[in-house]
């Protein structure tokens, strides 16, 4: 077993997370461009030649608004089961739409939209965690059975028994990635009342609703608006995939009863990493929990005694 089998296995991980980031993206992406139409759509029902006015903003709520909030909500619904933390806010932004104006029954359409998104991310996260847990597993295995060469079985849609659940949820990860989906629902609805406030016109319409290339910085947008934090949902996972893998690992080690530890740091690790990995090797007993930090990538690997120790 050599540092380079590991290497190769963090790559493999650093891939993983590339395509997971590229998935929970696109659902919200998605859920941003149909919050796009939605607001063209009000446009076009209450605009007139000179715009919307900011008194049109202000009437109370229609039939046509309620309708929308539901359509909405029925074209995002799947077969993720409906959480709890889902349950609440539904309730609320119903409520909130049904008691106010034309502003609030948008806000509430993107507050239950941004919701049922994180339920859906937070389901396939969920089965994610639980397939790098087992994929880890399998990976420990042929690394203890000292098989030289190694091929990872494509490990998706496993089982999540009560094991499995157990590591999977023994953080408060989705109550994270609750805080910042109304951290999202926050700032999209604060863009887009900010522009509806004084009225608003075509042309501010458009740069509303512009769509512009990931990353870029741009007030007033709304897409903009929503992808601050759809990066700190990112981050969690990530950091996640990395605790239960590390988990795994150390179940493994356990049960082998390996005695000392070496930290493999991942490619263009941080001087934290390289200073920790340095410390190594570590009993089992001492080492410490990873990812040392969010989005480490660093991994474990049992201590070979006298082996050249690796230069850094
Ligand atoms: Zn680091
Ligand atoms: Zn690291």
């Amino acid at each position: 077993m050599t540092d380079q089998q590991e290497e190769q296995r963090i790559s493999q991980l650093l891939s993983s997370d590339k395509r997971f980031k590229g998935q929970t993206d696109n659902f919200y992406v998605q859920t941003l461009k149909l919050i796009s139409d939605n607001l063209r759509a009000f446009y076009a029902r209450y605009a007139s030649s000179k715009g919307l006015t900011a008194d049109v903003v202000r009437q109370r709520i229609t039939h046509w608004d309620l309708d929308q909030f539901i359509h909405a909500i029925d074209l995002l619904s799947d077969d993720a089961p409906i959480s709890e933390e889902l349950k609440k806010r539904k309730k609320l932004y119903k409520y909130q739409a049904a008691g106010g104006d034309h502003a609030d029954a948008v806000a509430a359409i993107i507050g239950a939209t941004i919701a049922v998104t994180t339920n859906k991310v937070q389901h396939v996260s969920r089965q994610h965690l639980a397939n790098d847990y087992a994929a880890e597993q399998r990976y420990q295995q042929v690394i203890a059975s000292k098989h030289i060469v190694w091929t990872l079985p494509h490990t998706q849609g496993i089982q999540i028994t009560p094991a499995i659940g157990h590591v999977v949820d023994g953080s408060d990860w989705s109550d994270r990635l609750w805080v910042h989906s109304d951290n999202m629902v926050a700032d999209v609805q604060k863009v887009v009342r900010n522009s509806l406030s004084g009225g608003l016109q075509q042309q501010q319409l458009e740069k509303l609703l512009q769509h512009l290339q990931p990353g870029t910085n741009a007030a007033g947008n709304l897409q903009a608006a929503g992808e601050t934090e759809m990066w700190m949902v990112d981050r969690i996972i990530r950091s996640e995939s990395a605790r239960v893998v590390d988990k795994a690992t150390m179940d493994s080690f356990k049960n082998r009863r390996v005695k000392r530890v070496d930290i493999v740091t991942e490619p263009d690790a941080c001087d934290k990493c390289k200073e920790l990995a340095a410390r190594g090797p570590f009993l089992l007993v001492e080492c410490p929990a990873l990812p040392w930090h969010p989005n480490c990538r660093c991994k474990k690997r049992e201590h070979v005694e006298n082996e050249e120790p690796t230069p850094i």
